[in-house]
């Protein structure tokens, strides 16, 4: 016998630090919310990154609406394991309604309502937020040969720590934070080459995730933003890495052999290893029946809320649903105004004709 679709007001796709922000608003709006989340346990993409990764700014910068992420013991900048504590302990203080694991599959239209499709049967929603986050779409770029290395492959997103690849000889592609951060990680036990599409650019020492989050929302105002100052934030790791003199980068290979990789003016080079840092995409396949995606992929938005769908909001993401709104500073502000739009707009629909 097939169930009746569950009735809520409000359902969050994803239970990671954009669901969890959009949460606390929905509690402190008193809403009739859900919140599914795919994996086991708390924490989002957290609980799959390495060991040294290191938040890029301290803990004060790096909070949910409500509670302070605790300054980890011995000061300086959160890691992996500290955020997961943290928003372990968020869910719980705020007592979320989170049903895990659950995976959404489609979400589609049903009338007035949006319904949304999961093996453990199907939700009918007023309104929908999709906080999925990026982790499970890694994205590496084409480049000829890559099915002929004999070496290993690997994505930052498989990314577990240096051991596997003590002694050996590492190529790193990606010139953001993940690269570095991976790159100064590797290095201390690998031989490593660097490679990055343009130059890397190192923010001073001075400068982490405060300044980008300020320049991100100038950017959006209009003013030259995160692009004019530098990319990679100079955690401790980082630092160390430049000081023993890692972090040289070479331009971009044009192919892939079998041993190695060889740049355009027929150079090569021979490695037993290749780790892509090169990003990942938004996770909105689930989406996919609603048919909203523009032509780059991504799907429009006014604010948060898709231009093709009043009823379905985005949170994280990317810059392009909000300054900085994939951070855990940035996700806050866009949560907030998300939640007073999708408030104003149940009580309008909740009022008698
Ligand atoms: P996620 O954390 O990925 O959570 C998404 C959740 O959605 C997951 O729990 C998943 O189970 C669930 N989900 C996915 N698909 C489905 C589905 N179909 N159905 C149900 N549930 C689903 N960010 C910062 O804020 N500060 C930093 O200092 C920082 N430093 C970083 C340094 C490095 C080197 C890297 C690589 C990243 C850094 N980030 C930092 C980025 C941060 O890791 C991510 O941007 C962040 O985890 C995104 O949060 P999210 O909630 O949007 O997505």
């Amino acid at each position: 016998m097939t169930r009746a679709p569950r009735p809520v007001d409000v359902l969050v796709i994803g239970g990671g630090q954009a669901g969890l922000a959009a949460g606390y608003y929905l509690r402190r709006a008193q809403a009739d919310f859900v919140i599914l989340d795919a994996y086991g346990a708390p924490g989002g993409a957290w609980q799959h990154a390495w060991p040294s990764l290191r938040l890029f700014s301290p803990a004060q910068y790096s909070s949910l609406p409500g509670r302070m992420m605790p300054t980890p013991p011995g000061g300086g900048y959160p890691g992996a394991a500290d955020t997961v504590a943290y928003l372990a302990d968020y869910e719980q203080r705020y007592q979320l309604p989170i049903v895990r694991p659950v995976t959404v599959h489609a979400v589609r239209r049903g009338g007035e309502h949006l319904l949304v499709d999961t093996h453990a049967g199907t939700w009918q929603a007023r309104q929908v937020i999709s906080a999925t986050g990026t982790w499970s779409r890694p994205y590496v770029p084409y480049y000829p040969g890559i099915a002929d290395f004999r070496g290993q492959q690997m994505h930052t997103g498989g990314y577990r720590g240096p051991e596997p690849f003590h002694g050996r000889r590492v190529v790193v592609v990606g010139g953001a934070n993940s690269g570095a951060q991976i790159l100064a990680d590797v290095s201390t036990v690998a031989d490593t080459t660097w490679v990055t599409l343009r130059p890397p650019r190192l923010l001073p020492d001075e400068v982490d995730g405060r300044a980008l989050f300020t320049l991100a929302t100038r950017r959006t105002r209009g003013a030259d933003g995160v692009g004019s100052l530098g990319d990679i934030v100079a955690v401790p790791p980082v630092r160390q890495a430049r000081d023993r003199g890692v972090l040289k980068a070479q331009p971009m290979f044009d192919r892939i052999t079998s041993t190695g990789i060889t740049w355009p003016d027929g150079t090569g080079l021979d490695c037993d290893a290749i780790i892509w840092c090169t990003g990942f995409r938004p996770a909105l396949g689930h989406l996919a029946p609603l048919r909203l995606r523009g032509p780059d992929g991504l799907i429009p938005v006014e604010g948060t809320r898709a231009a093709g769908e009043p009823r379905l909001h985005l949170l994280g993401y990317g810059d392009w649903t909000g300054p900085a709104s994939a951070t855990l500073i940035g996700a806050s502000r866009t949560a907030r105004d998300t939640v007073a739009e999708i408030m104003a707009a149940t009580s309008t629909s909740n009022q008698p004709p």
